[in-house]
């Protein structure tokens, strides 16, 4: 173990590097300095664009690095601080991209240069990051002339608040932390903003906080959501599983669940889960032409207290992780038919609307112990 997570870096490089160009998250990096903002045209329109903002050592830079790059938290510390505007781009996963603005303190919203209009513009999200360990009126501050701002020129964005860094509170100071801040906001909001929605996450770095954090900022921006929460409501009733989770392979982001509630530490075990896979084979599975996640690549990994944990992958981008108990595994047949109808609906969302409607009647709850799935198409088709 000790020699693994001392070369975690070193694999998450070789991890990324066997992603396919488009794939592996690229990161284009700018230093804007004093000028006006670009912003980036080649976006495709279905992709979400989510902007990421805070003071200065608030912890953007860490998230981004954390939650796109693997880099290994208690390397955030030696990352660059920088007194400019830094706007990075995070493309290429299927469903998201990214911009990430700092915003230092003289940054002047009602300064002519400032084009508001071409950066909140086609943004979904704006992600406010707030210091819970620091002293937060000048954030609250800068918060609101934010929103005000950016609500002016695209009333249709969310708007999101992570009170990050809460691994260093206690639970009581975290509920207290966070009770404080939406009574700051509150109180701010009645001067002016009053029908601005915000919503609240406590985050931090150091656990799966700030994935399950940006996993529910980006499920609001995907428009096909509750198709597909329909879909996996279906796969796992029929295949009488626990919970699955439909993950972005690089970030972790689980771009959809089913509608029971999730359970931090299931989500933790299905992430890792992939990571497992993933490691596995990019050690001991690669050759020149493989990559380390593929249409091959799946995984089932018994857990000692009678719970399977299953991996099939969807797509290039997306797996879907499955826990279910062990006496529930024995049908392979039924899940993998299951499956397939699940990844076949996939494949048909750009095309039907109504991709639920339309897969509903494929999926099926019961088969005979031993069936393949080959049996069962064959018994179909006749
Ligand atoms: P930025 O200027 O907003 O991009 O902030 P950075 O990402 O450079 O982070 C500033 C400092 O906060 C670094 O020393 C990070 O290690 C630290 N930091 C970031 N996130 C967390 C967190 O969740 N918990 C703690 N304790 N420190 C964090």
């Amino acid at each position: 173990m000790a020699y693994a997570s001392s070369h975690y870096g070193e694999y998450a490089d070789q991890f990324a590097s066997s992603f396919p160009s488009d794939m592996g998250y690229g990161h284009m990096q700018q230093n804007l300095d004093s000028e006006a903002p670009e912003v980036h045209h080649t976006v495709p329109e279905n992709k979400p664009k989510i902007l990421l903002m805070g003071l200065r050592r608030s912890g953007k830079s860490s998230i981004q690095k954390v939650v796109f790059h693997k880099m290994p938290p208690n390397e955030t510390p030696y990352l660059e601080s920088t007194n400019k505007i830094m706007k990075s781009s995070v493309t290429s996963s299927s469903f998201v991209q990214f911009s990430i603005w700092d915003f230092p303190g003289q940054i002047d919203f009602f300064d002519g240069t400032f084009d508001a209009d071409s950066i909140f513009g086609g943004a979904g999200a704006l992600v406010f990051v707030l210091d819970a360990q620091d002293d937060y009126t000048e954030a609250l501050n800068k918060l609101f002339i934010t929103v005000t701002k950016a609500r002016k020129v695209n009333p249709a964005m969310t708007f999101e608040v992570f009170i990050h860094k809460v691994d260093g509170l206690s639970d009581e100071l975290k509920i207290d932390t966070q009770r404080h801040i939406q009574q700051q906001a509150t109180d701010l909001q009645s001067d002016g903003n009053d029908d601005v929605h915000l919503s609240f996450y406590l985050t931090s770095i150091y656990d799966h906080s700030i994935f399950e954090a940006f996993s529910k900022v980006i499920q609001k921006l995907i428009t096909q959501l509750p198709t597909l929460e329909n879909l996996l409501d279906i796969l796992i009733s029929n295949c009488r599983m626990e919970k699955a989770f439909l993950i972005d392979v690089v970030s972790k982001i689980y771009v959809a669940t089913d509608s029971s509630p999730v359970d931090m530490q299931t989500y933790e075990l299905c992430s890792n889960m992939i990571d497992v896979v993933v490691n596995v084979s990019s050690i001991y599975g690669m050759n020149d032409e493989a990559m380390a996640y593929d249409k091959e690549s799946q995984s089932i990994i018994k857990l000692n207290n009678g719970m399977v944990l299953y991996l099939r992958e969807v797509n290039r981008y997306l797996a879907l992780v499955c826990l279910l108990r062990e006496d529930n595994f024995d049908k392979h047949g039924l899940i993998d038919y299951n499956f397939q109808c699940f990844k076949a609906a996939m494949r048909g969302f750009k095309l039907i609307a109504h991709v639920t409607q339309k897969y509903k009647h494929r999926f099926y709850s019961s088969m005979s112990h031993n069936q393949t799935l080959d049996d069962f198409v064959v018994k179909k088709r006749k």
